[in-house]
């Protein structure tokens, strides 16, 4: 194994910022060097004044000083002030605490000076701007600078700093070393991966980023595919000794629901029924968008497990979800006279519940068990497991398997994905599996309002919200980011809107805030009283995004739509418009350019995932790197399934070509690229950890 260093080793941090570091993942001089930028800024062109004649505009714009800086001590503030031309305007500048900036600011030198632009009283005002000579300006606007994700006490100028004295003092473990053969080096056009590493944090052009974005995601995708290869060697079907027969329930069940299944439901379910009954074991991906029902399709295949005398499992990715399925068993469990002896396994069950719930599962008393990836499959021994769902997650389905069948019996496996993958692509990510695409949404559903607007409507939104409120519906907002960034102080945060929004509505609506860095306590809790009703607007990141179902919300508004991809906002809206009532969506868009407003027209057309996911891959195209990630159950480091779809085919056949000597390797080639591969490929199999 390459020796990790302890990020104390790297000059500059000491104990105190190691351990915000943590925080973030990051423990070692590698996970550094990985910590890659959310995003990059690029510094505007130089203007005058005038030429931004809007409040809060950030703005560069060169100034000479037109009279000496005073800087005055006033109880614990050093406060500096004086003012600065473009030659026909005059700004007025503070600066707070900066003593030392006296010498810099002396009469008539020039500088250019970078910051938010004040307008009071038809005077122009900057406040604490930083200030640059016209060569280190012209230095920073030429390349991109790299904004991280930050938390509390950790400035970006401490980050960037560790990373850069990593870099400059080449502190690349041998992990780092070239490990591919010139020939498909050549071939991809590859950069070297030091090179790549520090074209990341620090790109020179949005071409140099790009460029090294594709050597590391040819790293990532290629260790990837090559597991998966390794792994599909297997026999597709394996035989298994659940054979079940066609029980009676599914169908009495499905006839007694409140609403119809819909065909593609049922299609769904009689694959399922076709293949639990073969002898062979399942192996099927249940591909359908949001809110197409696929909860309801999971239920009915574990009833027909039950019903056999076996048991099943069903999990999650977010305790959450877990929670929610588990509620929504107990509740057809008890409306409908259910076999079903449920139970839920979360990290929130206590130890002794936990044991109880083993030795159940065990003994066969509990047939069913829903609950979080982990849980479930780490020491859970079962009397006849022959049934096992995930939701939400289809890279779990490779670990599962191999997991399951070390145990002895091979039971069927089901997974179900509203993420919409091209069939080429498909084939290649888990062509293993049998794919069910349903493909229709209930009728009954009233299709989702959509509108697209700037930020000046929201004081109309946050009227209509409290129209919704008093009817008694319930209000998702959703912002980038959890806490306010000085790099990005145009985006909105989940913190700082929540506190804002409690100023605005009256004490009676509700509001709360749920995001990823909250313990999972906490988590819990907001999401609990959301779904209870308890809360009237839950401000949130993306953390809802998945699989959660609260009919009862109809209206989302989603801040900077602008910065997510749109697939990503598509699995968003999917949160809504799932009850009777209308459901509205309104995408705020932080940044009114036309070019952003024509990719989120496309959700403005379109309610198909898959249609979506191809038309955001068309008009973002490549360079428009800043902040859009997808999201969804494919998460990978850097790699995208959409937008590095053509790479991954390609990498497919390189490594097939590599098989079968279609591409011929030196014995030392050969060598360097399996010792790589094999030291690369378990952080995929261990997917747990994802
Ligand atoms: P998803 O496919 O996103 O997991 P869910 O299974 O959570 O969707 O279903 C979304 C909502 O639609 C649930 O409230 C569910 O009860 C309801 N639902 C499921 N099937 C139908 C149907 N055929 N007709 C009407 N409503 C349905
Ligand atoms: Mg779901």
């Amino acid at each position: 194994m390459p020796v990790y260093e302890d990020i104390k080793s790297i000059k500059g941090i000491g104990e105190k910022t190691a351990r915000l570091f943590n925080k973030l993942g990051v423990f070692t001089v590698d996970d550094l060097l990985r910590y890659y930028p959310r995003t990059y800024v690029q510094y505007p062109e130089i203007t005058k004044l005038k030429d931004n004649c809007t409040d809060g505009a950030v703005i560069a714009v060169r100034l000479f000083v037109t009279e000496d800086f005073k800087f005055k001590q006033l109880k614990n503030i050093n406060i500096g002030s004086g003012r600065a031309s473009d030659g026909e305007d005059i700004a007025y500048i503070t600066f707070f605490n900066t003593p030392y900036h006296r010498a810099k600011l002396v009469y008539g030198a020039s500088y250019i000076f970078y910051g938010h632009l004040k307008i009071e009283n038809g005077r122009y005002k900057l406040e604490q701007p930083f200030f640059y000579t016209e060569a280190e300006y012209q230095g920073l606007k030429t390349s991109l600078q790299p904004v991280y994700s930050l938390t509390k006490g950790l400035s970006n100028k401490t980050v960037l700093k560790s990373v850069k004295s990593c870099i400059e003092n080449e502190c690349y473990t041998e992990l780092y070393d070239e490990y591919l053969p010139d020939v498909i080096k050549e071939d991809f056009e590859l950069k070297d991966r030091k090179k790549a590493i520090e074209g990341m944090h620090f790109p020179e052009s949005t071409d140099d980023y790009m460029l090294s974005r594709k050597r590391l995601v040819f790293d990532e995708l290629f260790s990837f595919l090559y597991m998966l290869k390794s792994i599909k060697g297997d026999e597709k079907r394996p035989r298994t000794e659940f054979k079940m027969i066609e029980s009676a329930g599914p169908k009495m069940l499905g006839e007694k629901l409140p609403y119809k299944l819909t065909g593609a439901q049922l299609k769904a379910f009689s694959d399922i029924t076709e293949d639990m009954t073969s002898g062979y074991a399942m192996n099927r991906l249940i591909q359908g968008d949001v809110g197409s029902g696929k909860t309801i399709v999971a239920f009915l295949a574990l009833l027909m497990c039950v019903e056999n005398g076996y048991q099943g499992a069903m999990m999650a990715p977010t305790e959450i979800l877990a929670q929610q399925h588990y509620e929504n068993i107990c509740a057809l469990t008890e409306k409908y006279d259910l076999p079903f002896k449920s139970a839920l396994l979360t990290g929130h069950t206590t130890v002794k519940n936990k044991r109880l719930i083993y030795e159940r599962l065990l003994s066969g008393e509990i047939n069913v068990v829903i609950g979080t990836h982990a849980i479930i499959q780490d020491k859970v021994a079962f009397r006849q497991l022959a049934l096992v769902i995930t939701d939400e997650q289809h890279r779990f389905g490779v670990k599962q398997r191999e997991n399951l069948s070390g145990k002895g019996s091979m039971p069927h496996i089901l997974v179900m994905s509203a993420t919409p993958i091209p069939r080429t692509l498909a084939i290649v990510i888990y062509g293993d599996l049998d794919i069910s695409v349903m493909d229709e949404k209930p009728s009954s559903r009233v299709p989702i309002k959509n509108c697209v607007v700037g930020t000046s409507y929201r004081n109309t939104a946050y009227k209509f919200m409290a129209d919704e409120i008093k009817k008694g519906h319930q209000v998702y907002i959703i912002c980038p980011m959890v806490e306010a960034s000085e790099e990005l102080s145009e985006v909105c945060d989940v913190t700082g809107y929540t506190k804002r929004l409690r100023e605005i509505f009256p004490e009676s609506i509700r509001i709360e805030a749920l995001h990823g860095q909250m313990k999972a306590d906490s988590k819990r809790n907001i999401m609990e009283g959301f779904v209870k009703h308890d809360i009237d607007i839950l401000v949130s990141t993306t953390v809802v995004e998945v699989g959660v179902d609260v009919p009862n919300a109809t209206v989302m508004m989603i801040e900077n739509a602008e910065r997510f991809g749109l697939s990503a906002l598509h699995q968003l809206r999917g949160r809504i418009g799932r009850g009777k009532a209308q459901s509205y969506c309104i995408f705020i868009n932080g940044n009114d350019s036309n070019e952003h407003n024509k990719r989120l027209d496309v959700l403005n057309r379109s309610n198909d995932g898959f249609y979506i996911a191809k038309e955001d891959l068309k008009l973002r195209g490549a360079g428009d790197i800043f902040g859009i990630r997808q999201s969804g159950e494919l998460e990978f480091e850097l790699a995208d399934i959409y937008e590095d779809s053509e790479l991954i085919l390609k990498i497919n056949e390189t490594i097939e070509k590599t098989e079968n000597k279609e591409i011929v390797l030196s014995k030392e080639e050969d060598r360097t690229l399996k010792n790589y591969l094999a030291e690369n490929t378990h952080k995929f199999i261990d997917f747990r950890t994802i």
